[in-house]
């Protein structure tokens, strides 16, 4: 069966993990940056090499953040743009019919603390019965030069993580305000709930891809087989033979994080790099991180105001 993915082969360090492919040439040339909420903190080398606002909106929301109150300012604008689009009124089936609480889910990804282990793209597999012999994972981790955000040369197919000469930034999908695969979608298959998180009902999915094509993140992927999962390691919890045929991708675990626990990523980073809480809580680890710390988003000059951030 044709694929539009190049395969990337066997990912070091994973004996029981699935080989994964990735549209890596076209992933790479889609990706860009800018500067982020906060322009307050410490500027670790790699953030530094981040260049400046090159358009007059950012240097308005760079501004914006550096003035007094900038921060809380710009992060409640946040929140008030991240609203529900598409959704039909109800929570999709796999969040075992838990509907949104007042939370606004994001993630923040510190790129000095990640080693590249990819603990959490095998914790994904896992826990999102991500079928082993699909030729994808939700989670992408990258591998660049120091001091360099170049993604032409980054490197999705490492062998091995933690080298202290290169630097790794890890890349899914970012839940956008405006979520450009939602509004693709000829169907309503696809929505974003009132919390945030951005959804497939792979039930009534028809497998037309236009959500893959309208993605700036390149953050869906399309299951071209049955998911295959050794029967003792299947999620109860998650879809699995429903995810046959259609497109699929990270649900910020919906499964747990609508009964109160945390994303499978962020539990098995074992240096702490991720963090996942709600937006609305003045006093979670995100809200914390984006007050007092340089971040930014990716291809953050499109609009589609992903909720993952990364820091430095
Ligand atoms: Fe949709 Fe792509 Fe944004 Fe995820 S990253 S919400 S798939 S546009
Ligand atoms: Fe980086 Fe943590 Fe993922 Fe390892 S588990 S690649 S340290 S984010």
């Amino acid at each position: 069966m044709k694929r539009n993915d190049e395969p990337i082969g066997r990912e070091q360090g994973a004996e029981d993990q699935p080989s994964t492919t990735l549209s890596r040439r076209r992933f790479l040339q889609g990706l860009g940056y800018a500067a982020g909420v906060t322009a307050a903190g410490v500027v670790p080398a790699v953030l530094t090499a981040l260049p400046q606002a090159t358009s007059a909106a950012e240097a308005q929301t760079a501004e914006s953040a550096a003035a007094p109150g900038g921060e809380e300012n710009a992060l409640a604008k946040i929140i008030e743009e991240d609203q529900p689009v598409n959704y039909p009124g109800k929570p999709v089936w796999y969040a075992k019919d838990k509907p949104a609480g007042k939370e606004k889910w994001a993630m923040v990804i510190d790129v000095k603390a990640c080693v590249g282990c990819r603990k959490c793209v095998y914790a994904c597999v896992r826990e999102n019965n991500i079928g082993r012999t699909s030729g994808f994972t939700y989670i992408q981790v990258l591998e660049m030069e120091p001091g360099s955000v170049d993604l032409e040369t980054a490197n999705a197919n490492y062998e091995e993580g933690g080298r202290p000469d290169k630097w790794y930034l890890p890349v899914q999908c970012m839940h956008c305000a405006k979520p450009t695969c939602v509004y693709g979608c000829p169907v309503k298959a696809t929505w974003k709930e009132p919390d945030g998180i951005v959804v497939i009902d792979y039930d009534k999915c028809i497998a037309c891809r236009n959500c893959m094509i309208t993605c700036p993140y390149f953050a869906r992927h399309f299951n071209w087989v049955e998911p295959e999962v050794p029967k003792a390691e299947v999620n109860p919890d998650v879809p699995l033979e429903e995810k046959t045929g259609v497109v699929e991708k990270c649900t910020f675990c919906i499964q747990r994080t609508r009964t109160g626990g945390t994303t499978a990523c962020t539990e098995a980073c074992p240096v702490g790099a991720r963090k996942f809480g709600d937006l609305n809580d003045p006093n979670s680890d995100v809200s914390i991180l984006l007050k007092t710390r340089r971040a930014f988003r990716l291809k953050e000059e499109l609009g589609t105001g992903p909720m993952i951030w990364y820091v430095g």
